[in-house]
């Protein structure tokens, strides 16, 4: 087996995470080396994203997850244009605006329940609104939508454009990407560590693990036991015939969003189905139908594709920062339904780590110490 040494930081995994981490560690002058088993980055759960920027309504209370979810958000607004200077690659960002609906009399109640606290933490957010004013934002929702809120400052981003740029400015500021590199084995020793990625001995100082649904293998191998679970999701693509969809609609049942394509994604399937990640006939026809009930005019788009991703999944939310039993291994794991979302964020608070050895006061809720220790 040949021997290479890949100096300074390996990072494991080229989804949106990994992705993301190698990039800011590589603008901090750190030498890093990405190791991907596929043949191309980002086709894990990020190519089955739809993308959405969305910390208001992937967040039924506040703490820690939504300051985390609200920051990257943030973020987000300077990253793409920063993203498009640095690689030429547009993620396609889209700050539409997004309408929470529901069908239902309590959870109208719970909505604006919501709406208090999160006006409180300075969230935009309008009042909660009824039929008309909704039907007035989206003209196409059905008949059975009863009440809703409007995030006019959420946006959506473009997943595969956003895997495509992340590497292109990787690769710009020094990043190694090693695609088709499998890792099959991974130690630690007083010396450093060592992994094995398609055949090839890689040493490095430094690990940062991001390799979404899959985390858990890799981890066993250091001894340490946290359950990463494979949560598939299925979406459907149409092409609409009738109106734009102006904004995120987003239901108790399925969200809808338009592209910059025209394609109308209709998502997701939340089922625990082991690491199948194909869609099914039955998965379709439930997103199809909630769809048509939600907008009524989609029941005249053309059908043009279905997809299926895993979303890594760990109770108690993402684990980001270092291993207590080693410090030399960073965990990038669990970010399930958001990692489009938090992937600035969880690169910034890892680079810090990792490059000036801080451990800001706002990772830890998510240190794999505290998860591990639970
Ligand atoms: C249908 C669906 C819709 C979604 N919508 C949104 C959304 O709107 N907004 C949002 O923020 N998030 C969304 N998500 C969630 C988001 O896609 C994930 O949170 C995110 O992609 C996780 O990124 P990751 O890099 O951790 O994992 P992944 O993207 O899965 O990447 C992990 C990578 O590690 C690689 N890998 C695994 N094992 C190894 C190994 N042994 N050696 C080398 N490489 C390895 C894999 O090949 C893969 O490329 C959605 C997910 C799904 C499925």
């Amino acid at each position: 087996m040949e021997k290479v040494s890949s100096g300074d930081v390996l990072v494991a995994g080229g989804g949106v995470v990994g992705l993301a981490v190698a990039l800011e560690l590589g603008r901090r002058g750190a030498e890093v080396t990405l190791l991907e088993r596929e043949a191309r980055v980002g086709r894990g759960a990020t190519a089955a994203a739809a993308g959405m920027l969305a910390a208001a309504a992937e967040s039924p209370s506040p703490g820690p997850f939504f300051d985390l979810a609200v920051r990257s958000a943030t973020l987000w607004e300077s990253w793409a244009p920063t993203l498009l200077q640095e690689s030429g690659v547009d993620c396609e960002m889209e700050a539409c605006g997004l309408l929470r609906v529901t069908t239902s009399a309590d959870r109208a109640a719970e909505l604006d329940a919501r709406r208090s606290w999160q006006v409180a933490s300075g969230l935009e957010v309008s009042p909660l609104m009824g039929p008309e004013e909704l039907r007035h934002e989206v003209p196409g929702l059905g008949p059975d939508t009863v009440a809703g809120l409007l995030y006019p400052g959420v946006a959506h981003v473009h997943s595969h454009r956003v895997a495509e740029a992340l590497a292109g400015a990787g690769r710009r500021a020094g990043v190694r990407l090693e695609l088709g590199a499998g890792i099959t084995d991974l130690r630690s020793d007083s010396e450093g560590l060592t992994l094995v990625a398609g055949g090839v001995r890689h040493r490095a100082r430094r690990l940062v693990l991001a390799t979404g649904s899959w985390g858990s293998d890799l981890l066993t191998r250091l001894g340490v036991r946290l359950e990463v679970q494979p949560v598939r999701g299925q979406m459907v693509a149409l092409r609409p015939r009738g109106r734009p969809l102006p904004r995120i609609v987003f239901s108790d049942g399925p969200y809808a969003l338009q592209k910059r394509s025209g394609l109308v994604l209709i998502g997701a399937t939340e089922e625990r189905a082991g690491f199948a990640a194909e869609p099914t006939l039955e998965g379709v026809q439930r997103l199809t139908s909630q769809a048509q009930a939600l907008l009524p005019e989609l029941g005249g788009a053309r059908f043009e594709t279905a997809w299926a991703g895993l979303r890594p999944f760990l109770e108690g939310g993402p684990v980001i920062g270092a291993l207590p039993s080693d410090p030399r291994v960073l965990l990038a794991l669990g970010h399930y339904r958001n990692g489009i979302l938090l992937a600035p964020i969880t690169a910034e608070l890892v680079a810090s780590a990792l490059v000036d050895g801080s451990s800001p006061p706002e990772l830890e809720p998510f240190s794999p110490g505290r998860r591990l220790a639970g």
